[in-house]
């Protein structure tokens, strides 16, 4: 058991595995998540939450745990009849994981938040970490390339990535409202840890939400972030290529450009440890150890880890 009030600002796979390693650490019950809904998109006439889903399958052990998302042992017979009627099915959208979608939709029609409605699928899966939104609106990343704007799932999933990105656009974020929820948490947090998330998609969509860097910023948490490269390259997912096509450079300079000055500190990987002058330069404080989360133990121990480290430094700052 731990006093400190920890927040964790997560996106899908990378956001997960550390909101599992803090879930199952010794600061479980004192940590909230707040999760990115801007990846959030219409299919079939359902709504769509995918890094909330995410994490709160992850979280409830219902996730399919070879592919990081979606549910365990599901079938498609409902893709495979809209598949048959014509409908465009790319994104793979599995029978158990429809009925989420199912119920979020038919809330949202009643006019429930956005953040209950997360609530009661967590009660559900019985996820005990809260998670929190950044917003109850609607915000949808963009991504512009050669031949156009894409919604974010077009890209990730249709287009599989490939098309080189030429910006990134948060539609709905300058109107957005952030809940009262994550200002409040993020107000009283000791320790902000930054998922080894994709830190333009991810990261970036939540911390578009206005006020909420604003409130990083103000807040007197210590502010760490994990990297989500290993070796100059992503474990999953887009974000090397994202950043490098956005003249940033694919390591954990790259990741610093992106957070600058919200951060105390940096983890990186053993691998990247070269690195490590540069970081202190810009005044950080770094953890370089292993960040390549497989297991449960894994994800505890770098979690565990990475807060020690936090508290550590954080007293003697104070000191
Ligand atoms: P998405 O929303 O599903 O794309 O997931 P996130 O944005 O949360 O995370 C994507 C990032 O997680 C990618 O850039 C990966 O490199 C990173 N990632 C995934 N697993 C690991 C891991 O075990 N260790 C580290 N350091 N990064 C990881
Ligand atoms: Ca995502």
């Amino acid at each position: 058991m731990s006093d400190l009030t920890i927040t964790l600002l997560a996106g899908g796979v990378g956001g997960a595995k550390a909101a599992e390693g803090l879930a199952a650490s010794v600061y479980a019950s004192t940590t909230h998540i707040i999760g990115n809904v801007a990846d959030d998109d219409a299919f079939h006439g359902l709504w769509v939450s995918p890094d909330i889903d995410t994490l709160l399958y992850s979280l409830g052990d219902q996730i399919d745990r070879e592919r990081g998302w979606g549910r365990k042992s599901e079938s498609y017979q409902v893709l495979n009849e809209l598949s048959a009627l014509g409908q465009e099915t790319w994104m793979t959208l599995g029978d158990l994981d429809l009925a989420t979608h199912i119920y979020r939709t038919e809330l949202r029609k009643q006019g429930v938040r956005a953040s209950h409605i997360t609530q009661r699928l967590a009660k559900r899966h019985g996820v005990t970490v809260p998670i929190l939104l950044p917003t109850d609106d609607v915000v949808q990343t963009q991504v512009k390339t050669e031949s156009g704007w894409l919604s974010f799932q077009e890209y990730f999933v249709r287009e599989q990535c490939k098309p080189k990105v030429l910006g990134v656009e948060y539609k709905g974020a300058n109107i957005a409202r952030a809940t009262s929820e994550a200002l409040f948490q993020i107000a009283k947090s000791d320790v902000i840890v930054i998922a080894p998330s994709n830190p333009i998609v991810s990261i970036g969509a939540i911390l578009a939400t206005p006020g909420l860097q604003e409130a990083i910023e103000k807040s007197t948490a210590y502010v760490i972030a994990i990297s989500p490269l290993i070796a100059g390259k992503t474990v999953k997912g887009p974000a090397d290529k994202m950043l490098e096509s956005m003249g940033k450079s694919t390591d954990s300079k790259g990741i610093y450009q992106c957070y600058g000055s919200l951060l105390n500190a940096m983890v990186i990987d053993d691998a990247d440890r070269d690195e490590l002058p540069w970081l202190q330069d810009q005044g950080l404080d770094v953890l370089v150890t292993p960040t390549l989360m497989k297991t449960r133990d894994d994800k505890c121990a770098l979690l565990t880890n990475t807060v020690a480290f936090a508290e550590q430094q954080r007293k003697q700052r104070a000191a």
